[in-house]
């Protein structure tokens, strides 16, 4: 967005540095009423400059006020612009790359003026044409319901060397709609997705063969919603490595946009050199808690992925889901099971706790051979409990909280013959668990539920698993522990038990080091933090997507430099 042209053509240097092969250059804005009084000719000499200076290839786009930009001076004068750039007379000048018009008025053009134009004049003769003309459409609300017919009229334009759509996608689908315009088109097409469910289209153009991509320098720099930035879009994505065959794969959840899975995935794809690319897909879940609601929720991701899924060009093979969807992915699957139970399956673990958070997609020329939906969020908790207790068997451990996470690991734990006690403020809540998970468990004896105040009383257990947001930054209690840890301490500080040795896990990650896990620390406990639980659980899901062991090392190095470099 052009407001000074030495600050640009600056910007435009960064671009190359960041590694943009072109760069757009959006004039409206630049054209001040004021200013052109003083002298009428300085802004075109100015942008003359820029084109002729620019250390990259260049795109001149300057949106007059009907096309959602800031120009408000005549169409004429604007297309005199356009026209004097094409033919940039001037010994050093060179002309733009491109320079971007509306559909709508290129026909207005056409109609009105078309022997005295330049700029047509000058697209229309081939031997001159050394700027390409992109003709574009673009919706900032939602996809225009006159899309087939703009797009149709966009291609009667002989002028036209690229054509570039653009709208807000209201939902992740709208991405599947834009990838069918690149396949079918029959000439360089741009088709983007803005807002926050169109990230999918601009990272995957090259898989569909999309002209370009625009990125922006800085999250503050976007002309359009949705944007990445230069690095997002090179580094993390690997744009440059996207091709025909790469897989697709993504956390499902809601929201999504501050995820640390595509940072971690990524990494390790490219680690293993790995065809694919990992991406925040979000599916938003109805506000309310109403049972309507829960059912639109659902609605909504089985729609979703189910588009996904069955999608015969987008080589998606596989995901992490997330709140709140981890009982979506689960029902989903159960439906798919009965229709096709050659083809999907679902563990134990996940059938047993009505969560899962992974998926799997095994394909064969597109075709869907296998599908299996997992949960590694619960051993993500329980090996290295396991690791650090010596072992499960006969050892008594606290899980503080009742809902999927603590249900989930008292479940796993249980399973493998620790004796469980769940924790919980509202003991209804705690004693639901117990009834649900005896339901499914060969052991039931081995679990019980209690009100949290209770474990103050209690001698200390082997173990003490946080699975309550409490302690977590912008949770409901960042400063709190969820047990009442020095009352414990008191309490067996008479019995002799105080120098015994627990293990504490947190599932909390954010911050790494918890007020519980401070605690536990200087009481001399061993601690496993949330990030080796979140590390583990992405591993777990990579392990089974790329068949590759995974690179935990490098994980928990990512992410723990991304939480210390947020929390500064
Ligand atoms: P959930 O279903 O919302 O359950 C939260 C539980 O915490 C409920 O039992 C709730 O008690 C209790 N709780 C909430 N606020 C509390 C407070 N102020 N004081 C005491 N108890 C409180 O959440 P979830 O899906 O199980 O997730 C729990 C936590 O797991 C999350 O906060 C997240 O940090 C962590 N997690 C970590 C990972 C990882 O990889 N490290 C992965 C997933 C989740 P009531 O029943 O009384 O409402």
């Amino acid at each position: 967005m052009v407001r000074d042209s030495a600050l640009a053509l600056s910007e435009a240097a960064n671009a190359k540095q960041a590694g943009a092969d072109i760069v757009e250059f959006r004039v409206d804005e630049f054209f001040d009423p004021v200013a052109a009084e003083a002298d009428p000719t300085r802004q075109e000499r100015e942008i003359a400059r820029l084109v002729t200076e620019s250390p990259l290839p260049c795109i001149v786009t300057c949106r007059s006020s009907k096309e959602g930009g800031g120009y408000s001076a005549s169409e004429s004068d604007r297309i005199d612009l356009y026209g004097k750039l094409v033919r940039s007379e001037g010994k050093h000048s060179h002309p733009p790359r491109y320079i971007d018009i509306e559909g709508f008025a290129l026909s207005a053009l056409r109609s009105e003026a078309p022997g005295n134009s330049q700029l047509l004049q000058s697209a229309a003769d081939e031997r001159d044409l050394t700027t390409g003309l992109i003709v574009s459409t673009h919706d900032f609300q939602g996809r225009p319901q006159d899309l087939t017919r703009r797009i149709l009229a966009m291609r009667e334009f002989p002028e036209a060397s690229v054509i570039k759509v653009a709208y807000r996608a209201r939902s992740l689908r709208d991405n599947l709609e834009l990838f069918e315009l690149l396949r079918d088109s029959d000439r360089p097409t741009i088709a983007l997705g803005m807002g926050e469910f169109g990230l999918m289209s601009r990272v995957l153009s090259p898989k569909f063969g999309g002209f370009l991509t625009f990125a922006s320098l800085r999250p503050e720099t976007v002309t359009a919603p949705g944007q990445p930035t230069v690095n997002d879009l090179l580094g993390l994505y690997r744009f440059r490595s996207i091709r025909k065959s790469t897989r697709v794969y993504g956390v499902i959840g809601w929201p999504v946009a501050h995820s640390m899975s595509p940072l971690v995935h990524n990494a390790v794809f490219a680690e293993h050199k790995f065809d694919g690319v990992y991406l925040p897909l979000p599916v938003p879940s109805a506000e309310g808690s109403s049972p309507s609601d829960a059912e639109s929720t659902f609605a909504s991701f089985k729609a979703t992925l189910g588009a996904l899924i069955d999608d015969p060009h987008l080589d998606f093979f596989g995901a992490s889901v997330t709140i709140p969807h981890k009982e979506n992915l689960v029902r989903f699957a159960r439906e798919r099971l009965k229709a096709d139970p050659g083809i999907w399956s679902l563990d134990a673990l996940s059938l047993a706790t009505g969560a899962a958070n992974s998926l799997l997609l095994e394909r064969e020329n597109k075709h869907i051979q296998r599908a299996r939906v997992f949960n590694t969020d619960i051993p993500a908790a329980v090996g290295p409990l396991r690791a650090a207790l010596g072992g499960l068997e006969g050892k008594s451990i606290a899980v503080i909280g009742a809902g999927g996470v603590a249900r989930g690991i008292a479940f796993g734990l249980v399973q493998d013959g620790a004796l469980v006690t769940v924790f919980n403020r509202t003991l209804a809540r705690a004693t639901e668990v117990v009834q649900v998970l005896a339901r499914h468990l060969q052991n039931p004896k081995n679990l019980s539920a209690e009100v949290t105040e209770a474990l103050a009383d209690l001698p200390i257990f082997d173990a003490y698993v946080n699975c309550t947001p409490v302690g977590m930054t912008g949770g409901p209690d960042s400063a709190g522990i969820a047990m009442p840890f020095d009352k414990l301490m008191a309490a067996n500080a008479n019995t002799g038990n105080k120098s015994r040795v627990s293990v504490v896990l947190d599932t909390v990650y954010n911050p790494v080091e918890t007020p519980l896990i401070r605690a536990a620390t200087s009481a001399g406990w061993k601690v496993i933090d949330g990030v080796t639980m979140f590390i583990e659980q992405a591993a777990l899901q990579s392990e089974a997507w790329t068949d590759k062991s995974a690179p935990r090392q490098l994980m928990d190095r990512i992410v723990r430099a991304k939480l210390n470099q947020t929390a500064e």
